[in-house]
This record gives structure tokens, C-alpha cells and sequence, in this order.
């Protein structure tokens, strides 16, 4: 197998016994990434200059015996809406075209810290705004198990690197399903955590209440040490919280059997594809049979919920991108007249069509006259839904859904439909309006395209979500399959 095929763990394990350096591996992400990317298009920035002398550095500070940590020299892959000091960070719009932020966000902090090096940007749905990449004002996303598919969104990028063997691992932001939805799409592992377990410190804002940091990689064992990476107290964000950060990996392999899952029934309603839903379940079988108790359950507010989550979403995100005047950042429209036409230019120029819908949405929303049909009530429903997942978290220990409702589906196809585009978050918006931990994986394949299933859970019960993915992972056998762009010269649909 080619080390760019290997789970991050086992990168660590041979740069631990030297079998491998971090130099080397670094020129082969890197020619990974310089042969595939052309086609999948995972990357908007590649830092070769700093990933060489970065990993030269991690091998000469093993060599001495002063490696930070085990998983020093490992490569891995950054969403670009998290700033990296010196290096572009655009959010995927023109708006932030040329910002070079002179600091790190706390998750780039964190993962130099372990001596990680960044390879790269990823692309994304402009300012995180979208389910397929395709809202990127920057480059088009493919799917690494079929190019004429999305990559899911909105961290597609990360995703889709991850997928194509371009970095062993990624790192997302996740509002309302932008890790977990990319995650289910190219067939790996992706994790949101609980709201405040991760510092959102040098993230640019989309939802400030919704958003988180999570990881994305091939199996269960590698999101589970680079959550511990990222996972921490902030001060530099308020809703951080200071807690002891377990040792994911070290719980993973602990018996799950005795645990309760439930099915929430809402999950396997109108709208899911039969097939989804077939594997879901096929998965709560194959949980079943290892001592798992899996129930049926209600949470009757979801009906609810894509609603609210796209209300109070849009509201705090056209407060957030109110900063974006072409005074402090980025792109400054020419030829204005005087202020305020400059900030209507800049505006106009720089925000893609569906930034600016959600702009309007939200503004609308938060007006006078009528904030309380729509910002006040969706908040409501976001109080009665936290409520319900309390209620089923008496008895469950976690609950098993789809991650969305169909596999990933042909670019271009939602594009023009919004409605349609936002139904892709149906099962993951909850999460994030609760405040609870999700996790995706992989759980069977349809017509050569992966399908996620998601485990929820109580606030801070990431441990408990990574151990029962690991047995079902285990048990399953995944994630033994690999993309078919990893297989050939790089394109699956026209060798
Ligand atoms: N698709 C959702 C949206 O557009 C979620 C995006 C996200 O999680 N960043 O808002």
C-alpha cells in the first residue's frame, strides 16, 4: 500500500520508528496532490514551500529526540475559513480575495502545536453558505467516488482531499452539517463536536451560536486523535469550555454492548431515500448483534427544524458578514463616489447569490414587525428540540440516523433550487441547534456511491459516539474501500 493510502495513525507509527520520514511524506502528499487535484479540485491553496521545511524541521527535531508529539510531520489539509497566519484565506469569495490573516485561528494553533504541518487550503461553499461546494467563487469540487458528483458541502474540500488521498486528514467547520454532510458524501469519517469543545477563535463567523470546529478522516481512529488535537479550553472564545479533554483513542476499543441506540422515527421519514434508509438499518442490525439495545424513539420537533435552522442561521450570518465594507478586509470596490456607495459597490461585487439571499433572509427575519414570526419563534422551536433530544438522552445513549437523506448527487442538479439544496441538512441541522456531538461514517455503498449514517449524543459524549462508530466500524469492515481516483491515473469515469 502507498503511505499516501494509510491511516493517519499508522503515519504516525512509522515516522515514530523512522521507517518513514516526514520530509518523504510530505513529497508524496504533495505529488498526490499535484497529480489528482487538477481533477477533483479539493485544494484553493497548497503551501508546498512551508510543508518542506515544516516537515524538515519535524525530522530533525525527532531526530534530536524533541518532537512536540507523535504526530509530528504529519500533513493535514485546512478548511479556508480558518485563518493561517501568512498564508491566503478567502472563505472561497471574492469578498476575502488577497487576505492574508497575521495570525492562526486556535484550531492551526493547536495542530502545529503537535508539530502537524498544513499542506493546504480547501474549498469551500462561499463563507460556509451551502451542502455542495458548488457556491465556491473560486474553483469547482468533485467527488472523488464519481467526478460528476458534489463532494457535499460545505467543507467539500476537506472532504474531498481526504477521499482522494490527498491528506490524511482534514479539518471543517460545521453549522448546521457542513463536516458531517461532506463526510457521508465521499465515504469517510466526520465529527462535530459539542458546541464550546472546540475554540472557534479565527474562524471567520458564519452562525456564531451553530458553528464548530470538527475533523474529517478515513477511519474512526484518526477523527478520534485529531479531535483530541483540536479539543481545549480558549479563553479568546467565550462559549469555550474548560474541560479535561479525554484520550478518545485510548477509550475506543471498550465494549459497547448494553448501550441503547435510539432510531428516532422522524429520521426515516418521507424524503429519505430507500436505500439509505436500508443501510441505516442494516447498521442498527449489525449494532444489534453486538450487544447494542436499539429502541424506537420520537423527537417530534424535527419536523420543525430545517425551518429554524435556517432562519436563526441566516439572521446571525447577515449581522456576522456586516463586517465585510471593503474597509478592513479584502476586496474594495473602485470608482465609489463616496462611502456608502462603496460599501453597496464592495458588497455587490464581492458576495456570491446565495451569501446574499441569506443576507436578505436574515436581515428580513431580525426586522421590526417581524422578528417575532420568524427569529423569535425559530428560536422557540430550537428550545423545544433541545428539550426532546433531553428527554430521549435520559434513556439513549446515543441515536442512530442517516447523515442526509440521499448519496452525493450530480453536480449542478440542486444549484438552482434552494429549497431542494437545503433539504441535503435535514438530519444534521439538529445537532447544531441543540448543541450536541454528531458523528458520520460510512455504512454501506449504492450504485458506487457512499452512504453515512450519524450517531448523536448528550452534550460531551464524544467519547461514547467515536467508541460505538469504532465497534460498528470494526465490525463492518470499513473503511477498507477507496475511492476509485486513488485507483487509477486519476479521473474514474474516463480511463
Ligand atoms: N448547508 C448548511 C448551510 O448552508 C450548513 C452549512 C454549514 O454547516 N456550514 O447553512
Amino acid at each position: 500500500m502507498d503511505v499516501i493510502d494509510r491511516p493517519l495513525y499508522e503515519l504516525a507509527r512509522l515516522l515514530e520508528s523512522g521507517e518513514v520520514s516526514a520530509e518523504e511524506l510530505a513529497v508524496e502528499f504533495l505529488s498526490r496532490i499535484n497529480k489528482v487535484d487538477g481533477i477533483v479540485g479539493a485544494f484553493v491553496t497548497v503551501d508546498r514551500e512551508g510543508t518542506l521545511s515544516g516537515a524538515r524541521m519535524a525530522d530533525k527535531a525527532r531526530r534530536a529526540g524533541e518532537a512536540p508529539s507523535h504526530l509530528a510531520g504529519i500533513p493535514i489539509a485546512v478548511k479556508d475559513n480558518m485563518c493561517t497566519r501568512g498564508i491566503e484565506t478567502t472563505c472561497s469569495s471574492k469578498m476575502l480575495r488577497g487576505f492574508v490573516p497575521p495570525y492562526d485561528a486556535h484550531v492551526v494553533e493547536r495542530v502545529k502545536a503537535a508539530g502537524m504541518l498544513v499542506i493546504g487550503k480547501t474549498n469551500l461553499d462561499e463563507f460556509a453558505m451551502g451542502s455542495s461546494t458548488e457556491n465556491s467563487a473560486l474553483r469547482v469540487t468533485r467527488n472523488p467516488w464519481n467526478l460528476q458528483r458534489v463532494p457535499g458541502g460545505s467543507s467539500g474540500g476537506s472532504a474531498a482531499a481526504v477521499a482522494a488521498s490527498e491528506a490524511p486528514a482534514a479539518l471543517g467547520s460545521d453549522t448546521g452539517g457542513s463536516v458531517r454532510v461532506p463526510a457521508s458524501y465521499c465515504g469517510i469519517v466526520g465529527m462535530k463536536p459539542t458546541y464550546g469543545l472546540v475554540s472557534r477563535y479565527g474562524v471567520v463567523a458564519y452562525a456564531s451560536s451553530l458553528d464548530q470546529v470538527g475533523p474529517l478522516a478515513a477511519n474512526v481512529r484518526d477523527c478520534a486523535i485529531m479531535l483530541r488535537v483540536i479539543a481545549g479550553h480558549d479563553p479568546r472564545d467565550s462559549m469555550s469550555i474548560d474541560a479535561e479533554i479525554p484520550d478518545y483513542e485510548a477509550q475506543l476499543g471498550r465494549d459497547i454492548a448494553g448501550k441503547v441506540i435510539g432510531l428516532p422515527k422522524e429520521y426515516f421519514a418521507e424524503g429519505i431515500e430507500p436505500g439509505v434508509r436500508d443501510a441505516v438499518l442494516e447498521a442498527a442490525k449489525q449494532l444489534s448483534k453486538l450487544g447494542v439495545e436499539v429502541e424506537e424513539v420520537s423527537l417530534p420537533t424535527v419536523e420543525y427544524a430545517l425551518a429554524a435552522y435556517y432562519i436563526i442561521a441566516s439572521s446571525e450570518a447577515s449581522s456576522n458578514l456586516a463586517r465585510f465594507d471593503g474597509v478592513r478586509y479584502g476586496h474594495r470596490a473602485e470608482g465609489a463616489v463616496d462611502s456608502v456607495s462603496m460599501f453597496m459597490k464592495t458588497r455587490a461585487e464581492g458576495f456570491g447569490p446565495e451569501v446574499k439571499r441569506r443576507i436578505m433572509m436574515g436581515t428580513y427575519s431580525l426586522s421590526a414587525g417581524y422578528y417575532d414570526a420568524y427569529y423569535k419563534k425559530a428560536s422557540q422551536v430550537r428550545s423545544t428540540l433541545k428539550s426532546d433530544f433531553d428527554r430521549v438522552f435520559e434513556r439513549c445513549d446515543a441515536l442512530l440516523t442517516p447523515t442526509a437523506p440521499t448519496t452525493a448527487f450530480p453536480i449542478g442538479e440542486r444549484i438552482d433550487d434552494p429549497m431542494s439544496m437545503y433539504m441535503s441538512d435535514v438530519c444534521t441541522v439538529t445537532a447544531n441547534l441543540a448543541g450536541i456531538p454528531g458523528i458520520s461514517l460510512p455504512c454501506g455503498w449504492q450504485d458506487g456511491l457512499p452512504i453515512g449514517m450519524q450517531l448523536l449524543g448528550k452534550r460531551f459524549s464524544e467519547a461514547t459516539l467515536l467508541q460505538l462508530a469504532y465497534a460498528y466500524e470494526q465490525a463492518a469492515g470499513y473503511p477498507s474501500r477507496k475511492a476509485p481516483v486513488t485507483k487509477d491515473r486519476g479521473c474514474c469515469s474516463c480511463h
